[in-house]
């Protein structure tokens, strides 16, 4: 952080001038020419060490800083004093008015501030030059942009399976990711319109393995079974494991239900997947 002008207003003597002077100023500092009764501000957090609310003496009224940064600083020929020793100020803070103080007038000389600086402690070394420390405050932290949970998914395809998992893969990137919570995948369709793809388990694991990626834990217990239902008799098949099964014991039916995801077709229907199971589809393919 650099330190603040102690007023807004231009130099009108700068520390060289100062010590360029016949006699050399006994406290080379900088001269700003701001009106009388301009606020002057502390160039930089630390802590007052002294003060003159006298216009006595060469000086006049002061406020002498101890700088958080080590150096020592003072404002002299004010015409007013804000602050009291041992009070903590920061950049900024309002130390008092710019005056002309000095040897009991207070027009003794032209209005202006001269600001001094000490590399250490208060008058232990010859001054240097304030105006080489000042500069801006730090740029302030930009606004964080939020976000954009799924920027990188412009594409994707989403997918749910028989668990009703819902999971969304990346393009280009390919990796599948399970959203934990339904509320994800209705941003996600809101902002995007995108609908999922109903899959099986195997699918889905099939999907991630060819991506590296081991399946969703829950997935290790899925079934991987469907129930199809003929619309008509209401006979219920079992579809596991590449056969299908006739369900005929109502406590086997029982225990199924609701545990599997059924679906309710022809029963021309489910005899192509009888076919198809039992090979004849395969025959097709070649
Ligand atoms: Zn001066």
């Amino acid at each position: 952080m650099g330190y603040a002008m102690p007023a807004d207003a231009p130099i009108s003597c700068s520390w060289q001038c100062h010590k360029d002077r016949n006699p050399p100023s006994s406290e080379p500092g900088t001269d700003i020419a701001c009106a009388y009764g301009t606020v002057i501000w502390a160039p930089y957090p630390g802590t007052v060490i002294e003060i003159k609310t006298s216009n006595s003496g060469g000086m006049g009224r002061f406020v002498a800083l101890q700088l958080d940064d080590g150096r020592t600083t003072r404002a002299i020929h004010m015409s007013a004093v804000f602050v009291g020793v041992g009070q903590r100020v920061d950049k900024w803070t309002h130390l008092g008015l710019s005056g002309a103080s000095g040897y009991g007038s207070d027009w003794y000389y032209g209005p202006h501030v001269h600001q001094t600086l000490w590399p250490g402690c208060y008058w232990c070394d010859a001054t240097i030059d304030f105006m080489l420390y000042v500069g801006p405050d730090p740029e302030p932290e930009p606004e964080p942009t939020p976000r954009r949970k799924w920027e990188e998914t412009m594409v994707y395809a989403a997918y749910r399976d028989d668990n009703g998992t819902i999971a969304i893969q990346h393009y280009p990137r390919g990796r599948i990711m399970q959203l934990g919570d339904p509320n994800e995948w209705a941003a996600i369709h809101a902002a995007t319109g995108a609908g999922y793809h109903q899959v099986s388990n195997q699918y889905l694991a099939d999907k991630m393995a060819w991506y590296g990626q081991a399946p969703f834990p829950d997935m290790e217990h899925s079934t991987g079974m469907v129930v199809l239902v003929d619309q008509g008799t209401q006979q219920r098949y079992l579809l596991a494991g590449g056969a299908l099964v006739q369900l005929v014991d109502e406590n086997t039916i029982g225990q199924i239900d609701g545990r599997v995801p059924s679906l309710w077709i022809s029963s021309e229907e489910i005899a192509n997947i009888q076919r198809q199971v039992n090979g004849e589809e395969s025959e097709q393919r070649k």
